[in-house]
């Protein structure tokens, strides 16, 4: 067993770091610690930890451009876009440094003379978090913010892929005055950690954010010993453009939606359905957009799309388009590869196929990558039963001018996150999660403190 993660480069295949494994050992007394911790940091008073909270986000702030540099190098995606990570990152802390002073109580009238109810909130515990490569910093904080804030102590696992860019932001938590027992890092595989985490006895709630498999995997470990999940998962976002959307802009939204990290992140639109009578300039104009991505390593500033991460997720994108063209998509743009095995790096041009229907893999699966599959519909029904036609249900996008189909489509549509003439809809002040095999809790919002949260009820008896 080797005893170090290899942090790469997946722009080049080039080590960048290797970083230690922690042993098991030392994987439990943090465990034990954040524990034990838990017990003065859930005392401290909400507006103390609301200052520690903010003086962490002008802390990772101050050091915006070294986060973004180090999070281009390990997950690959464009400096533009690490730079707006790191933003994006600090509002979920700067959110909940406001939202710690919010854990409002209530009273309840009682049935009787001679009692009073009172419900009040505690922070659940120990909270243990695994976190994804494609947003190394937004998913640690959009945990970690939230936990803090509520008085819980938090411990997280980076995905393995991209641990430096959390270790960063975990030693600056410490040098704004968090406690180093409140907030740690541990580092090793995934489902090895995992089963310490499930297992232990320390831990109240087990937060997520990854695959669908490993999510449900993580759901069925925490059973035994009851703890809180929260479960962040796959999607696979359909965007409906009626025949009276504004065609021009939903380009433009379907392109900042679909190539963000390029295409690596759980709610870029996955599948296009595009009515009939409006595919073809829709197909033509979006293809236009396409052809001017530049594509390349992700330091120099204008890199749009930047490699995919490794050859797992390469070979997952290139088997759905094969798949697609061999039943009978049209390429209309893409379907080009710079990818070098031994090297170790893998990216792969936007591709717009055409033509794609239900049968293809890609209209079924995830697919984590920059293509873009169009399909056309001649009645909104038929739209929503092809979007709803999946076990995911994260974010569904459709554009549309008649408030009557974007009311139906609001209403129809089983999904969590819906963006109605609007392909960014993220936000630290709004609750994001999934329905269906997507997902269980919401992150973001005031929704996205209550999961950190347990609910106490006191019946004052004998007035
Ligand atoms: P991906 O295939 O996109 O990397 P994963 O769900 O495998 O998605 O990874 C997301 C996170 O889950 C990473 O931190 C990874 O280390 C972790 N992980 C992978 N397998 C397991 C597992 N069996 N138990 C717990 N965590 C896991």
């Amino acid at each position: 067993m080797t005893k170090s993660i290899k942090v790469k480069n997946p722009a080049t295949g080039q080590l960048i770091q290797e970083v230690r494994k922690n042993t098991e050992e030392e994987i439990n007394q943090a465990l034990k610690r954040g524990h034990e911790s838990f017990q003065s940091w859930s005392k401290v008073n909400a507006h103390e930890r609301a200052r520690l909270l903010k003086n962490w986000s002008l802390k990772i702030q101050e050091n915006k451009e070294v986060i973004a540099e180090t999070m281009t190098l390990e997950s690959g995606k464009p400096i533009q876009e690490s730079l707006g990570e790191v933003d994006y990152a600090t509002s979920y802390i700067d959110w909940y440094a406001e939202e710690a002073k919010r854990l409002y109580g209530r009273t309840i009238p009682a049935a009787s003379e001679t009692k009073r109810i009172m419900v009040s909130r505690q922070p659940v515990g120990l909270v243990a978090a695994i976190t994804p490569w494609n947003f190394p910093a937004a998913m640690m904080t959009r945990k970690a913010a939230p936990a803090l804030a509520a008085g819980c102590t938090f411990v997280v696992k980076p995905a393995e892929e991209t641990p430096l860019t959390t270790m960063k932001l975990v030693e600056l938590a410490y040098e704004a005055g968090i406690p180093s027992d409140v907030l740690q890092c541990v580092n090793g595989i995934g489902s090895e950690v995992g089963s310490l985490f499930t297992d232990s006895e320390f831990v109240r709630k087990i937060t997520f954010t990854g695959s669908t498999p490993v999510g449900k995997l993580l759901i069925k470990n925490s059973a035994d010993t009851v703890k809180h999940v929260s479960m962040e998962l796959g999607g696979h976002a359909p965007m409906i453009i009626a025949e009276d959307a504004d065609i021009d802009f939903a380009v433009e939204q379907t392109v900042a939606s679909k190539f963000r990290n390029a295409g690596q992140t759980c709610i870029c639109v996955n599948r296009v359905l595009v009515h009939e009578s409006i595919a073809e300039e829709y197909a033509e104009k979006l293809t236009e957009k396409v052809r001017a991505l530049k594509v390349g390593n992700g330091l120099e500033k204008d890199t749009q799309v930047g490699p995919v991460i490794n050859e797992k997720g390469f070979e997952k994108i290139v088997s759905q388009v094969n798949d697609a063209i061999e039943k009978g998509a049209e390429v209309l743009h893409g379907n080009e590869y710079d990818a070098n095995r031994d090297e170790g790096y893998f990216f792969v041009h936007p591709t717009v196929l055409n033509n794609v229907d239900s049968d293809m893999k890609i209209m079924q699966e995830e697919t984590f990558g920059p293509i873009i599959p169009i399909s056309t519909f001649k009645e909104i029904d038929e739209a929503i039963a092809i979007a709803n036609g999946t076990p995911y249900g994260l974010a569904a996008y459709f554009f549309t001018n008649n408030y009557k189909t974007g009311t139906y489509l609001h209403e129809q549509l089983d999904f969590g996150i819906l963006g109605w003439n609007d392909g960014a809809p993220s936000a630290a002040h709004a609750p994001f999660g999934g329905m269906k095999e997507s997902g269980l809790g919401r992150e973001g919002g005031s929704e996205g403190i209550d999961p950190y949260l347990e609910t106490k009820y006191l019946s004052i008896g004998n007035l």
